[in-house]
Order: structure tokens, then sequence, then C-alpha cells
């Protein structure tokens, strides 16, 4: 069977070099952003056989017509990486009710809705593997980013949920959850002054998030896992 794949979030940053390493491994995949130019980008650097979509995870029709594209031009898809994210990082007290929503609705809601999608396919193709990427903070909290710890703790739960709920359809969910990483999401952070509590001492790469999405999508006895990839940042928080 082909192993074809859904990176939603595939046109920058982590999704991307997940992406990278996909193509390199021989799978199928479809790039999926909202920015469709950015997903061509990425599709086309690949090579081969891939696809680029445009998508706003926040919006079901979208995600539905995102899925059946896929099916068509690549076949059912059997593995789904969600990667898109946002974050709007400001204290509780000052956040407005539409920075709130919008950073559930792409964060939690959007990986929710990609989810159900696939794992209706992958029912149907007896088996399957998600990996929704989450974050350090998330798991531990961090001042300054209530709703976006909100938005990436809710998503723990619910892929341990999930992966219950399909575990009898070999279907595996797992969450991959970053510290640092240089991308755009970071690119104004005060580096300098954040990596002294990283005990290995730098950001992260997005290749070094690539490794262990990869590593949890294939490995065929983890299920409902949440592997902290963040150069020790844990222990310090
Ligand atoms: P980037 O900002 O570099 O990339 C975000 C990606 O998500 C882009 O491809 C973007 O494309 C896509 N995206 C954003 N909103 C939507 C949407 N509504 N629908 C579809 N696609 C969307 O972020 P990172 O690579 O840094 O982040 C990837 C994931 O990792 C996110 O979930 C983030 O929260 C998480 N993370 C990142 C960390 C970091 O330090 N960088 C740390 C911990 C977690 P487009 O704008 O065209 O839609």
């Amino acid at each position: 069977m082909d192993r074809v794949c859904a990176v939603f979030g595939g046109s920058r940053g982590i999704g991307r070099a997940v992406a990278r390493l996909m193509a390199q491994r021989g799978y199928r995949l479809a790039i999926v952003a909202r920015n469709l130019q950015g997903a061509r980008a990425v599709a086309g650097d690949l090579g081969g056989d891939h696809l680029a979509l445009s998508c706003d995870v926040a919006k079901e029709q979208d995600v539905q017509s995102t899925f059946e594209e896929i099916e068509k031009n690549l076949g059912p898809v059997n593995f789904l990486v969600n990667a898109a994210g946002i974050n709007r990082d400001n204290l509780l007290v000052r956040t407005s009710t539409e920075d709130m929503l919008c950073q559930l609705q792409t964060n939690l809601l959007g990986s929710m809705l990609t989810c159900k999608a696939a794992v209706k396919t992958m029912i149907k193709q007896q088996g399957g593997s998600i990996v929704n990427i989450g974050s350090v903070v998330g798991l531990k909290g961090n001042p300054g980013q209530s709703v976006y710890s909100a938005s990436k703790g809710g998503l723990v739960g619910f892929s341990r949920a999930l992966a219950k709920e399909v575990a009898k359809k070999k279907i595996r969910v797992n969450v991959v959850a970053p510290g640092f990483v240089h991308t755009d999401m970071t690119k104004d952070l005060k580096e300098e002054h954040l990596k002294s509590n990283i005990p290995l001492g730098r950001f992260g790469d997005p290749l070094d998030v690539a490794h262990a999405v990869l590593f949890l999508l294939e490995s065929p006895y983890i299920t409902g896992h949440a592997l902290v990839v963040d150069g020790g940042l844990q222990l310090t928080m």
C-alpha cells in the first residue's frame, strides 16, 4: 500500500522539515497550508509526486474537501501530521476573546477536524498513524501563553482519548511536544536570553523535531504518547 501523508502546516517551519524528511523516505505527501503559494513552493522543492493544497484547518468544509482532493490525487491518507499552529502570546488580562478563539480554533479544533477526517479514511484502510504537534508549554504552562498552553495541553488530552478510541482499528495517535525551535513563530524571541534555560544550550532546529515525528509515525507499538523534544527545557520549567 502507498504511504500517503497529509502534512498540515507543511509550508513552513516544523511541518516543512517533516515533509522534507518524509519525502526522502518515499512517502507521497500533501503539503497543506492556507497560503497555496507557500505549499506549492515546498511541494515543488521536494520533487516527485507530491500535492499542494490550500486549507484553513479551522474550517470543517475546507478540511473535508482537502481529504477528498488528496484521495483523488494520491490515494487515501494513512499518515497524518498536524503542524498547523499559531500563537498570540500575551498576559491573559490583555488577551482579546478573538485572540483566544483563533488560537483554540487553529491549534485545537483544527487538529480535531483533521483527525476526524483522517480517522474515517484510516478505519476503511484498517490502519493509520497520526502525530499532532503540541508544545512543552502545554505540559508545563508558561506565563504569557495561557491560551496557547491550553490549546496544546488540550491537544494532549484529545490525542490520548482518541488513541484509546481507535486503537482497535490499528490506528495510532501520538504527540510531539517541542520546546523552542527556530521557525517563523520564534523569530522575534530573544534567543540569547532564553537559551540559558535550555540544558542543551540552544534552540532546536526543525529537523530535530522532524526526526521525532517520523519516529512516532513509524513506531508500531507506541500510541497515546507525548514525546518532548526540547533540549531539556522542561527540566528547568
Ligand atoms: P510556523 O509559523 O513556521 O508555521 C506554521 C504553519 O502552519 C505554516 O505552514 C502555516 O501556513 C500553517 N498554518 C497556520 N495556521 C493555519 C491554518 N489555520 N490552517 C492551515 N494551516 C495553518 O510555525 P512552526 O513550524 O514553528 O510551528 C509548527 C507547530 O509546532 C505549531 O503547532 C506550533 O504551535 C508548534 N510549536 C512550535 C514551536 C516553536 O518553537 N517553533 C514550539 C512548540 C510547538 P499558512 O500561514 O500559510 O497557513
